[in-house]
């Protein structure tokens, strides 16, 4: 049986009981109808899950729920940020295909800076998205920063990055993750007018290895998301 899911903060309670906040009761109650006694999930978004049970504006914790949903893979999506409100578009999918980390960066063709506040309604996004798809780990959205000082950052990932260019001779995504097996997975994905020659260069000396998504332009929402599907089937078929 399917219990509605929600992430509580903060993270690893040691109590059994839980305040709800006052948007949470409010779904429970209200949109819901859950009734006291009433059962759902509580997840820590850390990797944590229990089956709790409403009381009033708490939730007891009942039992902790051993389930695991995640990939073997950890996987960190670099993105240069996409115009408008793509990124939001790019939050969800991914997240319910299993990413465990994003990294938002501005390009030398991203075409628009992100607001301040838009760090909180990505986190929102993500939590909805680990919710509604039955994770235990709420991805990690980290600060927006620019593409080179996310590459000084990102040095020590080795062989496990990648960065997805077109209109090269690369090899396919898929075939790489068959020769080396990783554990954990480092991949890039440009704005809609792509990378310029320069930042893919800076990537390549930094140990990215340029990599092909297919014979097909997608566009900068969409890419993030192939690239997930293919890494999730990856990573539950071996
Ligand atoms: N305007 C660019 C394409 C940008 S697509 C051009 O004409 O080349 C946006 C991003 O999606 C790219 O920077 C790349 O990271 C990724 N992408 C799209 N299609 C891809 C493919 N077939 N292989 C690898 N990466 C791809």
């Amino acid at each position: 049986m399917a219990f509605y899911r929600i992430v509580i903060t903060p993270p690893h309670p040691q109590q059994q009981w839980i305040a709800l906040s006052q948007e949470q009761s409010h779904y429970l109650q209200r949109v819901l109808r859950l009734k006291n006694s009433d059962r759902f999930v509580v997840m820590d978004g850390q990797g944590k899950a229990w089956l709790a049970e409403l009381q009033a504006e708490k939730a007891h914790l009942l039992d902790f729920l051993p389930e695991s949903t995640e990939l073997n893979i950890a996987v960190t999506l670099l993105v240069a940020l996409p115009k408008g409100n793509g990124f939001e578009e790019i939050i969800r999918p991914c997240t319910e295909l299993g990413v465990s980390t994003l990294m938002p960066v501005i390009s030398d063709r991203t075409l628009l800076k992100p607001s301040p506040n838009k760090g909180e309604r990505w986190q929102k996004i993500a939590t909805e998205a680990a919710e509604q798809s039955e994770r235990q780990w709420v991805p990690d959205i980290l600060e927006p920063c620019s593409f080179k000082e996310a590459l000084i950052n990102l040095k020590d990932w080795g062989s496990e990055a990648y960065i997805c260019v077109t209109r090269r001779e690369s090899p396919l995504l898929w075939s790489c993750l068959e020769t080396q097996r990783p554990s954990r997975l480092l991949i890039a994905t440009g704005p809609e007018g792509g990378w310029t020659d320069t930042e893919i260069e800076q990537a390549i000396a930094v140990g990215f290895k340029p990599v092909s998504l297919g014979k097909r332009i997608l566009r900068a929402i969409t890419a993030p998301t192939v690239v997930m599907s293919l890494v999730a089937n990856f990573a539950e078929l071996r």
